[in-house]
């Protein structure tokens, strides 16, 4: 599904581009455009304006002479033969400049009488006196003001651009001359101004019917381009090095609805292309006499600027197509890599929730990178605080030395240099308290550098406990809670190393009750336990922290005192022996007397090893027993 998300913005984005390129594309063309149709309005008037000029010389140094309007002012007054007689002297009189200008292209000379009737047309003498107002504008208009005018008009015979000059006789308007340039023509005229364009004219379909003949009409065919126009290519000259494909692009133009913008009479532009390469199909109205629209001149031109355009838009497309192609593969490979990561870091996660011991995972420089659920529970913190905190300073103490710098902890420096590191630590919980655990660290290593150490801790402190059970069980004597002899045996070996190092007096004492079998006898065995841990309370209770009582076996106990003189030694002893004497035993059979012998003894730098010590302590405690019992004796 993100997948075809991804692609599907990407085609959005590709769209958008490709709009974007487009509207530069069409600014760029519409510009040039713009620039094209209006040197070519510019040509256009710049060439009537030259017929027009050379009309206006001709008239005046050709037709206002006083031999030719007298000729037209007698015909224009005179009927019959000698009108025709004055007809033929005027044809006569002009006929050289005619022919003369007729091949340059000016042609239907014809004079009009002041009533709009033809009277005299060089291109046919013999057809006059027909009246020319309803189908000519021009002549409509010279009727309501009598001034020089030119414009493109429609006639019956011939369609071009007519240039009509009024004659006055002696300040009177007698009629008007008229000359005209066919489209044809002037298309030549245009092509010299601009060469390398095709000019076709089109022709507004309306006004060809209502005013031409049919023999005119048939020689102009559809214009495809739009069904209200005529085209008009008769005489066309393509442009002598490289003709251009007409049909194809009439074809092309035909392919684009341009009826609306034919209809507004302004001067427009368009690109179009065949085969790749791009022409300017120019448009440029063309008004009649009355201001209505006759046509356009249509102008195609090959633009190699326009092509380079086109060519600039394709690859510009084309290139970001592959940018895009790029894109969207690099963005689905990152996608894809990072679902790879995620899926992993999700794999490390399940594993590192699932699994009961603490891992933790730090950068070389001590920063935290990974912490697992169990780190939190054991240790109390929430991830925030660890991923905030350096671990290190906040679980690890060292032994006596909580603020060991981070790079000489054994955990973390052993893994950084590349070693594995395994041993039981401290870890100091939110709640203060030392949490014992076994730590393995190991280095981090990717790409054969070490990026980090990662440590993983399992709380030890079950076995901690059974561990201490287990030596509890093996130095200590069950019935009574004291030391039993094999603790006490190591306490006293100690002591007699301190003795001589220190050189200090230490004593030790045993101790027996007197006739305990008695006891067990009379009161029962349980009874005897009871004076037993009850001798164990009161004893313990006369002694001093540093000494240690222990139960040697049976009812013999020992006390080892140490930094204790004979003096002192012998006064513990009378204030043991005088306690358990006035303090009973109290059970539910009544109070159980009893009484304890005590030999004593001094520790001796000279004894080797701890039975010499106690021999002599037994020796004195026989003494005490032979001696009749309830004493204390010293060896
Ligand atoms: P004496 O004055 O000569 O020492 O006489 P005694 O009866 O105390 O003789 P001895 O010291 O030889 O007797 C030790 C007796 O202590 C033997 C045994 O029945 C008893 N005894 C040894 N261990 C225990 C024990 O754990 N509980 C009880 N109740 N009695 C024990
Ligand atoms: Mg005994
Ligand atoms: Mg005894």
């Amino acid at each position: 599904m993100k997948r075809v998300s991804y692609i599907l913005v990407l085609v959005g984005l590709y769209v958008g581009v490709v709009f974007f390129l487009h509207q530069i594309r069409q600014d760029k063309e519409q510009q040039y455009l713009n620039h094209v149709a209006t040197l070519l309005e510019t040509t256009y008037t710049a060439s009537l304006d030259r017929y027009a000029l050379a009309m206006d010389t001709f008239h005046s140094g050709l037709i206002q002479q006083p031999g030719v309007l007298s000729l037209l002012k007698d015909g224009s007054q005179s009927e019959g033969p000698r009108q025709q007689a004055l007809r033929n002297a005027l044809y006569e009189q002009l006929l050289p400049r005619y022919h003369f200008l007729q091949e340059r292209g000016i042609q239907q000379w014809q004079f009009h009488l002041a009533d709009g009737s033809s009277y005299l047309r060089f291109h046919a003498p013999g057809v006059y006196g027909d009246n020319l107002l309803p189908a000519r504008p021009s002549l409509q208009q010279m009727q309501l003001q009598p001034r020089p005018r030119y414009g493109f008009e429609v006639g019956r015979l011939f369609i071009g651009f007519r240039f009509i000059h009024p004659l006055f006789y002696q300040g009177q308007w007698i009629g008007s001359m008229e000359t005209a340039v066919s489209f044809q023509q002037a298309s030549q005229t245009l092509a010299q101004l601009a060469p390398g364009q095709a000019f076709l004219f089109l022709l507004h379909r309306g006004t060809v019917e209502d005013v031409s003949f049919n023999d005119l009409r048939g020689q102009l065919r559809p214009a495809i381009i739009s069904d209200d126009f005529l085209l008009d290519d008769r005489n066309l000259r393509q442009p002598g090095h490289s003709p251009l494909p007409l049909d194809q692009l009439l074809d092309t133009l035909a392919g684009r609805t341009l009826d609306r913008q034919l209809a507004n009479g302004q001067q427009f532009a368009l690109a179009i292309y065949h085969q790749s390469l791009g022409y300017s199909a120019t448009f440029i109205p063309v008004y009649s006499f009355d201001q209505t629209l006759g046509g356009y001149i249509l102008a195609l031109h090959p633009e190699p600027l326009l092509t380079s355009i086109q060519w600039e838009y394709y690859s510009a497309a084309a290139i970001s197509l592959l940018i895009m192609i790029l894109l969207g593969w690099l963005l689905l490979s990152l996608h894809q890599q990072r679902q790879q990561v995620l899926s992993q870091k999700q794999r490390l996660d399940a594993i590192g929730q699932a699994v009961g011991e603490g891992i933790y995972v730090l950068d070389p420089s001590g920063q935290t990178l990974y912490v697992n659920p169990a780190t939190c529970r054991l240790t109390g913190y929430n991830a925030g605080k660890l991923y905030a905190s350096n671990i290190h300073t906040l679980l690890h103490t060292h032994d006596g030395n909580d603020t060991l710098p981070l790079e000489q902890c054994p955990i973390f420096s052993t893994a950084l240099r590349g070693h594995t590191y395994e041993s039981d630590e401290l870890f100091r919980t939110r709640t203060g308290t030392l949490l014992p655990v076994v730590v393995t660290s190991r280095p981090m290593i990717e790409n054969g550098l070490i990026t980090g150490v990662v440590s993983v801790f399992r709380d030890i402190s079950e076995r901690k406990e059974n561990e201490h059970k287990l030596e509890l069980l093996a130095t200590t004597d069950p019935l009574t809670g004291l030391s039993n002899r094999r603790a006490f045996i190591e306490r006293l070996h100690e002591e007699q190393r301190l003795c001589r190092r220190l050189q200090h007096e230490s004593a030790l004492m045993m101790i027996d009750f007197d006739h305990f079998k008695e006891i067990n006898d009379r009161y029962g065995h349980s009874a005897g336990d009871a004076v037993l841990q009850h001798f164990a309370q009161v004893a313990s209770d006369c002694l001093r922290t540093t000494d240690l009582l222990g139960r040697l076996g049976g009812e013999e106990f020992a006390v080892l005192l140490p930094g204790t003189d004979r003096a002192g030694a012998l006064h513990l002893a009378e204030r043991i022996r005088e306690c358990l004497e006035q303090e009973p035993t109290h059970t539910d059979d009544g109070d159980i007397p009893m009484t304890l012998s005590i030999g004593l003894t001094l520790l001796d730098p000279a004894d080797d090893g701890t039975s010499t010590a106690l021999n002599r302590a037994d020796k004195a405690l026989y003494q005490a027993k032979s001696s009749g019992r309830n004493r204390v004796e010293f060896c």
